[in-house]
């Protein structure tokens, strides 16, 4: 994600852009689904990957849902 002058948020992929980080978030999950790590801001292509990374690096949450 890269934020320009204008202050929006554009997504990488397709060139589109939002107004905040979480419509970029929503569009990233919808579009292109992908997942982010609410705790550190990291981003994963497939769930497989965010529930791994949520394995090792978050195993105190592993109880709440995503
Ligand atoms: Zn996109
Ligand atoms: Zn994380």
């Amino acid at each position: 994600m890269t934020r320009n002058q204008d202050n929006e948020y554009r997504c990488e992929e397709c060139g589109a852009t939002f107004e905040n980080q979480v419509e970029w978030e929503q569009h990233n999950r919808k579009i292109h689904s992908r997942y982010t790590c609410e705790n550190c801001r990291e981003h994963f292509d497939a769930v497989e990957e965010f529930d791994a990374h949520n394995f090792k690096m978050h195993p105190e949450l592993q109880k709440i849902q995503r």
